[in-house]
């Protein structure tokens, strides 16, 4: 079972290293962890649903709760304390398009919004349902996940949009097949969830990010249904799957959906190299994506993320000789940890392995090996789960992350940090702040910083803890010329600067959409555009 108000399964959980709990301690000091609600006591909140009854639609408080909020921090703020304020009227799960066509039409009829819901891993406020007069059903799209045809000759693979990324992986790989698309909420996000929102995957170097993978399919709206064909090119007009990908579910619907798979790679590795500075480790990177070195991962972690991982991998006296060797080789305080991937037929692979290290070694890196390697792909899904223990020890734990040309990569990331780190500075609280670079390409790269702080004595100082935190580093990405995001979308949070990088008249064109679309407004209203 899922947990409702953490991340993940219940029986999953990642313990925190003592080494660990003592590096935060020290640099964030002990903090009182906050009192969690009961699913029983806020279950007990749910107001009686404004929706009548019909036999695709739950409207019990268990559904209800379980669809009100995502996997933002202030979504975890609202479950931990049961604040919750709004929760959506009911819940329906579709198992074909038809039932999804039915729901339109019964949300039509019933003056309702409907809210498209794929694993609800959103860290945006996607998924919340606002306050309203008219009332609010989700439409968890978690029973359309099943491989309805592959096509072996074009390598078109059509699945129902709920599928997750253990639906999708294991139905094609029981062909020899892989998307290779990888967010770190693989476990539960969705084929539809990443297309709304443009997502990245791990490997998307090698495989691209979502929208490289997404050919073409259904998406049905209140206006009848948009249909894609899944051309390899074409040069009929502006791409048609460009309006869809990042609808973030104000446009409607997508029910089915063709993605371009790949062959297994009959070989793939991981491995890890030490950098004495983050400049040697952003050139290597640099020079590699612009070789067009085919690897299909890559990412540079800075030098207070790097002390980070080591610290959180418990095996102290292992670290410790790692380090003592690395500082032989010149990469003690400061280095850097460059993580890299390949993943494709043995002879790619090694042709890449020789181009990619030939790179790095000039660069200064040093190879520690293939086992930090193995326990990266080993662990990497299972970082979030990190989320919860750090809960239950007081710190909160957020995300962002942007993308820039690389004549400006560096001075972003130091200035969202600096950001940060000051955020707080007025009521004398310190923030743990680290970043990376993952997601590259020729032209530049994407950023993503980690942040935690400790929480505060309620839960609504926490919230204006994060706010503060949140305006601050998204300021600084927008003074700085980055996107206000890489790969996690708008919603609600990042709404606000999205006007600064579309301008007015590309917000007025995607309102335009939305009416032509959603002409009485019924689908995910707030989100996205006001
Ligand atoms: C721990 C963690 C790690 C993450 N790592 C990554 C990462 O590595 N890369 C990345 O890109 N993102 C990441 N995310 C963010 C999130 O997982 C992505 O935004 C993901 O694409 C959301 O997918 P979902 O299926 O959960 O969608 P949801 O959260 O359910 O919905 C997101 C949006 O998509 C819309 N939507 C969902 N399904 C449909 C549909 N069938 N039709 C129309 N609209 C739809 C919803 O209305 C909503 O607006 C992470 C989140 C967490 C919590």
């Amino acid at each position: 079972m899922r947990r409702w108000n953490g991340w993940g399964d219940e029986t999953v959980s990642f313990p925190l290293p003592a080494d660990a709990l003592l590096f935060l301690e020290k640099r964030l000091g002990k903090p009182s962890p906050l009192p969690d609600a009961s699913f029983t006591d806020v279950m007990e909140l749910v107001p009686s649903s404004r929706l009548p009854d019909h036999p695709l639609v739950a409207r019990t408080p268990g559904d209800r709760v379980r669809h009100a909020r995502g996997q933002s921090l202030p979504d975890w703020l609202a479950l931990r304390s049961g604040n919750i304020g709004v929760f959506p009227d009911g819940v329906a799960y579709p198992v074909s398009p038809a039932q999804v066509r039915a729901l339109l039409a019964y949300a039509k009829e019933q003056q309702a919004v409907l809210i498209p819901y794929g694993g609800g891993t959103s860290v945006v406020g996607h998924i919340n349902p606002q306050v309203m007069d008219r009332p609010i059903l989700t439409i968890d799209m978690s029973r359309m996940n099943r491989l309805l045809d592959l096509d072996h000759e074009s390598h078109i693979a059509v699945f129902g949009a709920g599928a997750s990324g253990p639906d999708v992986e294991s139905q094609l790989r029981a062909h020899g097949y892989t998307l290779g698309h990888y967010p770190q909420s693989f476990e539960f996000s969705t084929l539809g969830g990443w297309i709304a929102t443009r997502s990245s995957g791990q490997q998307s170097l090698g495989y691209g990010r979502i929208e490289r993978l997404f050919a073409g399919g259904t998406m049905e709206t209140p206006s009848g249904p948009l249909k894609i064909h899944d051309f390899p090119a074409s040069a009929a007009g502006p791409d048609l799957r460009e309006l869809v990908l990042g609808s973030e579910g104000r446009f409607g619907i997508l029910t089915e959906v063709k993605m371009r798979a790949s062959s297994m790679p009959p070989k793939e590795s991981f491995r890890v190299f030490f950098f004495p500075h983050w400049n040697n480790g952003t050139r290597a990177l640099r020079r590699i994506v612009q070789a067009g070195i085919p690897l299909s991962m890559l990412r540079l972690s800075n030098a207070l993320e790097t002390e980070t991982h080591l610290a959180l991998a418990g095996h102290r006296r292992a670290v410790h000789l790692l380090e003592r060797w690395l500082a032989f080789r010149g990469a003690a305080t400061g280095k850097c940890m460059v993580t890299m991937g390949i993943s494709g037929t043995r002879k790619l692979h090694q042709t890449a392995l020789k181009e990619a290290v030939r790179v790095l070694r000039e660069e200064e890196g040093t190879p520690a090996g293939t086992m930090l390697g193995r326990k990266w792909m080993q662990n990497r899904f299972r970082a979030p789960y990190l989320r919860n223990s750090l809960w239950t020890k007081g710190y909160c734990v957020d995300t962002l992350e942007s993308a820039i040309n690389w004549d400006r990569v560096s001075q972003l990331v130091e200035s969202v940090e600096a950001a940060l780190m000051t955020a707080l500075a007025g009521e004398g609280e310190r923030v743990l702040v680290f970043s990376h670079l993952s997601h590259l390409y020729p032209q530049g790269s994407s950023m993503y910083t980690t942040y935690l702080f400790p929480v505060a004595g309620s839960y609504e100082e926490t919230f204006s803890r994060w706010q503060r935190l949140k305006k601050a580093a998204s300021e600084s990405i927008v003074e700085g010329g980055g996107t206000i995001t890489h790969h996690h979308g708008v919603g609600i949070d990042h709404a606000p600067y999205l006007v600064s990088e579309k301008g007015p008249l590309g917000i007025s064109s995607i309102k335009v959409l939305c009416d032509q679309f959603d002409p009485d407004g019924i689908m995910n209203p707030g989100k996205l555009v006001a």
